[in-house]
């Protein structure tokens, strides 16, 4: 049995950055746990993004059940294993969220979540190199932040495009206002994946009260009566135990964070009776709550020549990308996955954007290793609602923490979803064919012109809608019935454990989740030092 004061399990976008503060005070004894190994190749270069989708060398690559508004449909649930978690393999965009989605959890009754609140954190994680206003923007944190120009002239007629329809260009959206179109911020520099492993365990690996276990998958909690002591876990099948003599902090993400308490026998009561599994504390709202970003990609076929990485980006193409990579760290293997984003009303009277839509530069199809760049020339644009209503669950399905859990979404089950997701479809189809788009030679693939109803629309979402990637909430932060943890990150009822990762977050943020993730890994370490 190994004795530490922390233990940490899940080394993520938010479990790296607490295992990092932590073990800044050389008295703390940090013991970090991670399922996955040390890193990937594919994991050091932006686009290798594409290649990990589908690998199981740094991926759990869960799915979905089907459900009816999936069409029957499993989808995919990516989600990393490896030192940086999903910072490992994400698409590197950068969005924080907005003032008001923070305000929303300190208003929900979450003391010290407000945006004023964890401004600070946002700031202290990054590096930022862009131009902006440091009120708003970090200049010394661990986290590089890049925000290339908008140098390719499809961007620039995008933001023209966008201005037509009255989307005006913000360069910040992560600084005092998020609405409008502009290139995507990226965890990306020098032409390098910027994630929690390069940035915040990187550079102190060789801190001796830090012991960073990799191939370590965390199996149960440990719990003496309602106090948890410890964590089991196994490397390479042998068992092992740790004791943590102040507290175990679960950065697992949304799915495996749930999956734990549950193997634990911390969750409902009945479900885990029906496992078999002995219960230590019923606690219902454990994996409830779930919620994700449900986006139709839009598809459109670009006849001007020369502009897509379909025509740049193939064959010899691909070689002269490869040479700019080589020599510059830029192009399409530096490429964050959605170069542009407009965060968009999708109606008059609202005071804050309520819709994303994010642009590649590029047609893509299934291949057998990842998605792969079409022959045909063209764009994908992707568009959803930021702030769904609709909820799903996660909830294992037995007592083997090798089993997946199943995940249900239950996407579109809240009828605004619906509504929001085809307003936000139409507003993609009015940027690209706004007169700015017309050198681009533009016509539309999918949903096509022969779908224009909201039903029509509607159909061909179920049918083709795939989520961005960010469940959260299935540990939700909060003091109602189905709080898993309360504003301190502790869980109901059970002292020494936390949770600390994106499933703490009682809505979505009005955007991409890693920001946010990395946020609550910041604020939950300094909540743990300050006692
Ligand atoms: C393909 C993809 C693309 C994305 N694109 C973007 C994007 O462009 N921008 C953005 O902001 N967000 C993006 N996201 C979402 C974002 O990366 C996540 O929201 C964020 O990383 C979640 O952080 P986390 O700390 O909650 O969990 P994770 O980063 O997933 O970390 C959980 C860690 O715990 C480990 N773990 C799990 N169970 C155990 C166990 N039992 N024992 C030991 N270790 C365990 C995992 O292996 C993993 O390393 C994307 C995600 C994916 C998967």
């Amino acid at each position: 049995m190994m004795q530490y004061d922390y233990i940490v399990v899940g080394a993520g976008s938010a479990g790296a950055v607490v295992a990092n503060r932590l073990s800044a005070d050389a008295r703390n004894r940090v013991l970090l746990l991670e399922a996955g190994p040390a890193s990937h190749p594919w994991s050091r270069i932006p686009i290798g993004y594409a290649r990990l989708l589908t690998n199981p060398a740094a991926n759990w690559l869960y799915s979905s059940e089907p459900e009816a508004n999936t069409n029957g449909r499993k989808l995919p649930v990516p989600r990393g294993r490896l030192l940086g978690g999903s910072s490992a393999i994400n698409g590197l965009a950068f969005v924080r969220g907005q003032a008001r989605d923070f305000d929303t959890w300190a208003q929900m009754g979450n003391q010290g979540w407000s945006y004023d609140s964890v401004l600070p954190f946002f700031k202290r994680m990054e590096s930022y190199a862009g131009a902006g206003d440091d009120r708003f923007r970090g200049r010394d944190g661990p986290l590089r932040v890049t925000n290339p120009e908008p140098r390719d002239p499809i961007y620039a007629a995008l933001i023209r495009a966008a201005g037509e329809v009255g989307i005006a260009h913000n360069p910040d959206y992560n600084g005092a206002r998020q609405d409008g179109i502009a290139m995507s911020q990226a965890t990306i520099a020098a032409g390098r994946r910027m994630s929690t492993a390069r940035c915040y365990l990187d550079p102190i690996r060789r801190r001796p009260n830090l012991r960073i276990e990799t191939g370590a998958l965390t199996e149960a909690l440990v719990l003496d009566g309602k106090r948890c002591t410890g964590v089991r876990y196994s490397v390479n099948g042998a068992p092992r135990e740790a004791y943590a003599a102040r507290e175990v902090i679960v950065s697992a993400g949304s799915i495996n964070s749930p999956q734990l308490l549950e193997l634990s026998g911390i969750g409902q009561q009945e479900r885990l009776a029906s496992l078999g599994i002995g219960v230590r504390h019923g606690l219902p709202g454990v994996g409830e709550n779930l919620r994700d970003h449900y986006a139709p990609r839009t598809r459109w076929a670009i006849g001007a020549r020369g502009i897509t990485y379909n025509d740049r980006g193939r064959g010899f193409g691909l070689v002269q990308q490869a040479l700019r990579y080589a020599l510059f760290g830029q192009g399409l293997l530096a490429m964050v996955g959605a170069p542009m984003r407009a965060f968009v009303r999708s109606r008059g009277g609202l005071d804050a954007p309520d819709l994303l839509l994010g642009w590649v530069p590029m047609l893509t199809e299934p291949g057998p290793r990842g998605p792969k760049i079409s022959r045909q020339s063209g764009m994908t644009c992707y568009a959803h609602p930021m702030r769904p209503e609709s909820k799903g669950h996660i909830h294992i399905v037995s007592a083997d923490p090798r089993r997946p859990p199943a995940i249900n979404y239950n996407f579109l089950s809240s009828p605004i979803d619906a509504t929001l997701t085809v307003r936000a479809v139409r507003i993609a189809r009015a940027i690209m064919t706004a007169p700015a788009m017309g050198k681009m030679q533009v016509t539309e693939i999918a949903p096509g012109a022969g779908r224009n109803t909201d039903d029509e629309i509607l159909d061909w979402v179920r049918q083709v809608a795939e989520t961005t990637y960010h469940p959260v909430g299935t540990c939700k932060m909060g003091s109602d019935a189905l709080a898993v943890v309360d504003a301190r990150l502790r869980v109901h009822g059970i002292d020494a454990l936390r949770i600390a990762d994106a499933s703490i977050m009682p809505t979505l943020t009005s955007g991409n989740t890693n920001a946010p993730a990395i946020m609550i890994g910041e604020k939950a370490a300094d909540m743990v030092l300050r006692g």
